[in-house]
Order: structure tokens, then C-alpha cells, then sequence
């Protein structure tokens, strides 16, 4: 209780944030977002979503300049703010909510999304590979997870966390074992943050998408020509050959898996916590490859 009352009163310090507060309106039950990597693909997709839906936006990212850039090109100041943070540092995850509590003066909903794909066969994975790889998104949304929960339960309570894992959180795939890992992980994080932050009305989902292969930075970042080559087809063509193996023949754009953040935290589905939403266009539901 003593330290809930500290990062209560650290907190409602900024009384400036405190004046700020608006009641979160009805029917988009989050209104201020953190999304954590939203400066590129489908960070920046869910927060195109948010902003549509009448939602404040702080894009949290390691790139600066894409952060930026992915402020400006949502509206500015009074729509969204760049922060620079690595997932990775506690003491910039603490500066990125400060920075939201100024901005906004709150938050409603946090988004982990930012993420690196180190993709190698087992044989090839170092230790210092799983470690980065853990460290950014094992590691890294739990402690965006956990700053959350702090600011939410300091608020009163309420709010949304929802993790972008992935398919591979429960399918096995090819040379990937350091990401499937964190994924994994993460899967679990939903679930068990679901079952301690209920008591706060904090709900905790995730989204599981798959193939996003247009407007994916970790696609174009080497992982696209790796997968390519497991499957045999061209990097161009890998998109396309996605959305083949999906049951509703459809590729994966990052929009869609913004449109299911939408869905969960939108407003509708009040009494849903430790749910994954698939994102894959049917891929999970019959593993046809
Ligand atoms: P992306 O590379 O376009 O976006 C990732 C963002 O995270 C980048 O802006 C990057 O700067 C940021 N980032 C990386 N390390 C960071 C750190 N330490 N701190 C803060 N920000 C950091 O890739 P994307 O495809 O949009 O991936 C977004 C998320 O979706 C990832 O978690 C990824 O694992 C997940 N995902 C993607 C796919 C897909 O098919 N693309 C499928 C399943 C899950």
C-alpha cells in the first residue's frame, strides 16, 4: 500500500497533468494511448486506429526521427506526441508515461508493440541474440506493463493493455526459436496480468497476427529474405504467398491488426481480459503450412 500511495502521489505531483484529465468519454473507453514502436508499421497503423477513433496518442519509440514524423503525420501536439524510449530502459519507460501525463494527463491504454525479429535456426542463435531478443520484448513489455499498471491503478483504476504478440506465440515456425520464444512469453504476460489486474478493472488482451508483410519494418529489416528463403519463393513475392496459405486468401495488412486493437479497447467489449485475438486471415485455426 505504501508504495501504491508513493507512485500515487509521484504521479498527481504533476498537477498540471491532474488539470488536464478528462473523464475518458463514451463509447471509446480509452482515450489517451501510449503505443510503444509506433513509429513504424503496425505501431503506427494501431495508432492511425486510435486517432480516428477520437483517441490521444503518444507514439513511443527508439527511433526518434520516425517517431516524429509518425507524430506529425497523425494530427501534432493535440493529437499525438513523439517520445523517444527503448523498451529496454526503465528509466526512460517512466519518462515516456511523464511525458503522456503532461501531454494528455493520463492514460487509458498501452499498447506493446515494439519489437526486433532476431530469426535464426537453433544451431545459429547465440546467446547474446536470445538475450537482445528477450530483453526488448520479454523483458522490455513487461516493464511497459508494469508502468502501466502503476499509472492506471494510481488514476482509480480501469484501462486497457494489450500485447502484440503473434502467431508464433503458439505455433512452432522455422529458425526463429529467440522470437517465438518472447512471444511466448508474452502470451503468458496477457494472462497473467489479466488475472492481477482484474481487480483494478484493468483489462489485458492481445492480438496475434501473422505474414504482415507490407508496411512491416521487421519484414524489410532481413527477416522478409529469410523467410523467403525457408519457403522457397521470392522476397517480393512473400506477401502474396502469405496470404495464399490463409484460408480467407487474403494478405495481412498492418490495418487489420489495428482494427483488432480497435475492437478490443474500443469500448465494446467491456467484460473480455486474457484474450488473443488471431490477426492471420485463418492461418492459426487450420495450420495448413
Ligand atoms: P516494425 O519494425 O515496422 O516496427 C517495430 C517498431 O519497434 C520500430 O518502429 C522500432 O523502431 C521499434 N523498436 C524496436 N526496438 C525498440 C526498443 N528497444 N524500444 C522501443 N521501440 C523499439 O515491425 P512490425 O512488423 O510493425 O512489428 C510490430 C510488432 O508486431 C512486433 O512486436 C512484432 O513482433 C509483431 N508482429 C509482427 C508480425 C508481422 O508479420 N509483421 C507478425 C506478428 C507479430
Amino acid at each position: 500500500i505504501e508504495e501504491r500511495e508513493k507512485f500515487r502521489i509521484e504521479y498527481w505531483e504533476l498537477e498540471e497533468a491532474k488539470l488536464r484529465r478528462m473523464p475518458p468519454p463514451e463509447p471509446l473507453a480509452a482515450r489517451i494511448a501510449l503505443v510503444t514502436g509506433a513509429g513504424s508499421g503496425i505501431g503506427r497503423a494501431i495508432a492511425h486506429r486510435l486517432v480516428a477513433a477520437g483517441a490521444c496518442v503518444v507514439v513511443a519509440d527508439l527511433d526518434a526521427g520516425k517517431a516524429a514524423e509518425a507524430a506529425e503525420e497523425l494530427g501534432g501536439p493535440d493529437k499525438a506526441v513523439a517520445v523517444t524510449v527503448d523498451v529496454t530502459s526503465e528509466e526512460q519507460i517512466t519518462g515516456a508515461f511523464r511525458e503522456a501525463l503532461l501531454a494528455f494527463g493520463g492514460v487509458d491504454l498501452v499498447v506493446n508493440n515494439a519489437g526486433i525479429s532476431i530469426s535464426k535456426p537453433l544451431l545459429e542463435t547465440s546467446a547474446k541474440d536470445w538475450d537482445l531478443q528477450h530483453d526488448i520484448m520479454a523483458r522490455g513489455s513487461f516493464l511497459v506493463s508494469r508502468e502501466a499498471a502503476r499509472v492506471m491503478i494510481a488514476q482509480g483504476g480501469g484501462g486497457d493493455i494489450v500485447y502484440v504478440a503473434s502467431k508464433n506465440s503458439v505455433f512452432a515456425g522455422p529458425n526463429n526459436i529467440a522470437y517465438s520464444a518472447t512471444k511466448a512469453d508474452q502470451a503468458h504476460q496477457v494472462r497473467l496480468l489479466a488475472a492481477e489486474l482484474g481487480e483494478y478493472g484493468i483489462r489485458v488482451n492481445g492480438v496475434n497476427p501473422d505474414g504482415v508483410v507490407r508496411g512491416s519494418g521487421i519484414f524489410a529489416g532481413g527477416w522478409g529474405a529469410q523467410r523467403a528463403a525457408v519457403y522457397g519463393v521470392e522476397e517480393a513475392e512473400l506477401g502474396e504467398f502469405y496470404a495464399r496459405r490463409t484460408l480467407l486468401k487474403r494478405e495481412v495488412l498492418p490495418e487489420h491488426v489495428a482494427n483488432a486493437v480497435f475492437a478490443l479497447t474500443g469500448g465494446e467489449l467491456t467484460h473480455t481480459t486474457g484474450l488473443h485475438i488471431p490477426v492471420d486471415a485463418g492461418v492459426a485455426a487450420a495450420f495448413l503450412r
